[in-house]
């Protein structure tokens, strides 16, 4: 990333439905070019802000603006400068594929040609199908391309990869990847964290309307001060008393250079950054007979870890 110039604000923004406080304060900014991630598990408010950054959903308190402009005062300024990918669902099915792109392109004033679009989306074989024929992969590629027909400086794409097959997904990661290259800016909402670490420069971790972190890829997994993880699970753990596991979660964190201990259903997690002296150790005091280990495994830290470790829930939880 070149340049730090800031493209889009959120200023605490929050959203009430009701009684319910679904964005409780957000505030973030997002710098010209980069790929910038909001990574929560569902119902996190991911949805709801970047909705409230488009204009499409009024706050009820904080401001965002795009490009400077105020995404309540000057919505017609930020409809401009951005490009937002519609849910697959609402396409219209009976149309083909260039229909719907020329029917969008004559929607604005200078719209960027229908072709090279659909070659960059790798649907230029589809031009004459239906959507209603496309693969679901196929069709997240043509919401993704009629949310660029505006030649839009800011790209909106709300969880664009969740249902499709891994090479789908990666396909949609290859096109993402080729719009940063030529100076997009893109606000991406996944709950995917591996899709997060591949195309993000920068992820906002959000939980319960709330944003819990905001980093990088890296400097994220650097907060956790632990590289590994050592997992396994301990035999006769059901029946331990839950007063006799949380001696063992003490016992665990005593283990050499161990930074964090977490027990996740029935597996315990200790992080450390020195990967050898811990595992060393943890055999020796499990030699003793005290912890008979099974499914022994160790792992690079991820950003689940760092979420897990910041909320106690998992990414992936419904
Ligand atoms: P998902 O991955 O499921 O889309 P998300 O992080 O995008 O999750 P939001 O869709 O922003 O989350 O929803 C945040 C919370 O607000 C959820 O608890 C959701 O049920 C609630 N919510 C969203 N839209 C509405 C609405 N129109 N009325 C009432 N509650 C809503």
């Amino acid at each position: 990333m070149e340049s730090t110039q800031i493209v889009i604000e959120a200023d605490g923004l929050v959203k009430n439905y009701g009684t319910f406080q679904a964005v409780r304060g957000v505030n973030f900014q997002v710098y010209q070019g980069e790929v910038f991630g909001l990574l929560g598990p569902n119902g996190a408010g991911k949805t709801t802000t970047m909705e409230m950054i488009e204009g499409l959903r009024r706050p009820d308190g904080g401001h965002a603006r795009v490009a400077g402009y105020d995404t309540q005062k000057d919505l017609a300024k930020v409809k401009e400068v951005i490009g937002v990918q519609l849910q697959s669902t609402s396409l219209f099915e009976l149309l083909t594929v260039e229909e719907i792109m020329k029917m969008y392109a004559s929607f604005y004033p200078s719209p960027v040609p229908v072709e090279p679009l659909l070659e960059d989306l790798t649907l230029t074989d589809k031009r004459s199908g239906r959507v209603k024929h496309l693969s679901g992969g196929q069709k997240q590629r043509l919401a993704i391309g009629l949310a660029l027909v505006n030649d839009p400086k800011v790209i909106f794409l709300d969880e664009p990869t969740t249902g499709l097959d891994p090479q789908a997904r990666r396909t949609l990661w290859d096109i993402i990847l080729k719009l940063k290259e030529r100076g997009k800016t893109i606000v991406l909402s996944t709950h995917y964290m591996e899709e997060a670490h591949v195309l993000c420069d920068r992820i906002c971790l959000m939980d319960q309307g709330k944003v819990v972190a905001l980093d990088t890829p890296r400097n994220l997994v650097l907060s956790l001060q632990s590289d590994s993880a050592i997992e396994f699970r301990l035999k006769g753990l059901d029946e331990r008393t839950e007063e006799n596991k949380k001696h063992l979660l003490r016992e665990l964190s005593e283990v050499r250079e161990v930074k964090g201990v977490e027990l996740r259903k029935d597996v315990f997690v200790l992080y450390t950054d020195k990967l050898q002296v811990s595992l060393t150790d943890l055999i020796e005091k499990s030699a003793g007979g005290v912890l008979e280990l099974a499914d022994l495994q160790t792992r690079t830290a991820t950003l689940e870890d760092v979420f897990i470790t910041m909320t106690g829930r998992s990414l992936e939880e419904k």
